[in-house]
Formats: structure tokens, C-alpha cells, sequence
């Protein structure tokens, strides 16, 4: 599943505009600069994502992409701006909410939290919105490499107690590193669970 393309084939920026839904899928969601097109870029080992996503215009909308005809990745825009209006945040909620409902391929998202930093009020908010759209997230903890073990096994303790508060949320978290690629082999496994064969 992961030695062959990773490729973006469509950006939406309305709900109107989604590809058709025939294939399972993926989101990866979290915080702008938890690091998620470095982990999606060490998932599938290709840098195509980092770019597509990173140019202007398309860290707004809902990049779309092929892993190996077999699996879609979705790349959910970055939330959390600090100087995000009001406004923003509530068009971002009604637009991912709508997204998570309404898309019956959809199997799990990936919620990133960067391990280094606290927990913030963003981050519950989307969780809860991931209960309230029943969909099923799985936590993974980013840049873990800048932790020492025994902060890490703290964050980790934290986190899954956070986990145990939300319905749709895995138990289990996941720690990761794109850097050391901590985490990858479970993350891998987890994506080749829901893939066509
Ligand atoms: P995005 O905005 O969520 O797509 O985040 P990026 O992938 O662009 O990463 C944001 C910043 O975090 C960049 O400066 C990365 O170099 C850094 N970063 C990403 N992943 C890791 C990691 O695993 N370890 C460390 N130490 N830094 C990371």
C-alpha cells in the first residue's frame, strides 16, 4: 500500500464539490503546524503531499489523495489559528461537520496533537464535534521525538485519559515522530485495515 503513489487529484472547497465517495478513506486532521503534512509525507513516503498541500489556496480546503488506487487520504485544513474571527472558526466547524456526516466512505479520522504543547481548547472542540458527527478518531501524538520517556509516558498517560472522556475516540494513542518514524509501523497497519485489497 505504501511503496507505490501517493497523489492529490482534487481540492474542494465546498461541500458541493466533493469527489464521488468509492473508495474508503482517511482524514487527517489537527492544529496548523502539528505537523501533519511531515507525518502524512513519512506515512507514504512521498514529499507530493507537503507541496500540494502548502500552496496557496489549497491549506483551505479539503485536499484529496490516492494511495495506490486502494485508499483515499484526506488532508483536513489546519485549525486553531490564534487570530482566527469568530466567524472563521464557526464556517470551519459547519464545513467539517457537514464533511463528516455526509461522507459514508469515510472510516476514521487521524486527530494529530503535537506532544510538546498543551492540549488546547480547539483540540476538545474538535473532538466533540467528531462524537457529535459519530465518527471515529484516532489520537496520535506528534514530534515525540523531542520528549524524554519519562514526559512522554506522562503526555501519553494524559492523553488517554482525555481519549476515555470521548465516545468516538480509539483508546489507544498513538505516539509518533516523522523524524525518527516512531509510530509508523502501528499508523501503517491501522491504514492497511481499512484499504481495498
Ligand atoms: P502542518 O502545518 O501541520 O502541516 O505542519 P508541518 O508538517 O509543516 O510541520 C510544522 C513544523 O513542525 C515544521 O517546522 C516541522 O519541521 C516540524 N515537525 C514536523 N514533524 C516533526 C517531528 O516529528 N519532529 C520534530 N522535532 N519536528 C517536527
Amino acid at each position: 500500500l505504501f511503496a507505490g503513489e501517493c497523489e492529490f487529484f482534487f481540492g474542494a472547497q465546498q461541500l458541493g464539490q466533493l469527489p464521488d465517495p468509492d473508495k474508503p478513506e482517511i482524514a487527517f486532521a489537527g492544529r496548523s503546524n502539528v505537523g501533519k503534512s511531515s507525518l502524512v509525507n513519512a506515512l507514504t513516503g512521498r514529499k507530493a503531499l507537503a507541496r500540494a498541500s502548502s500552496e496557496p489556496g489549497r491549506t483551505k480546503q479539503l485536499n484529496f489523495f490516492d494511495l495506490a488506487g486502494r485508499l483515499v487520504l484526506v488532508d483536513m485544513p489546519g485549525y486553531g489559528f490564534a487570530k482566527a474571527a469568530k466567524s472563521v472558526k464557526e464556517d470551519w466547524q459547519e464545513m467539517m461537520f457537514a464533511y463528516l456526516r455526509g461522507r459514508p466512505t469515510l472510516q476514521r479520522v487521524i486527530l494529530l496533537l503535537d506532544s510538546r504543547i498543551e492540549t488546547k481548547a480547539s483540540d476538545i472542540e474538535v473532538m466533540d464535534l467528531f462524537d457529535k458527527a459519530a465518527i471515529n478518531f484516532q489520537i496520535v501524538l506528534t514530534k515525540c521525538d523531542g520528549l524524554k520517556p519519562g514526559p512522554l509516558t506522562r503526555k501519553l498517560e494524559s492523553v488517554r485519559a482525555l481519549a476515555a472522556k470521548h465516545p468516538a475516540a480509539h483508546p489507544e494513542v498513538i505516539a509518533s515522530s516523522s523524524e525518527t518514524g516512531l509510530g509508523m509501523p502501528e499508523l501503517r497497519a491501522e491504514l492497511t485495515a481499512f484499504a481495498l485489497p
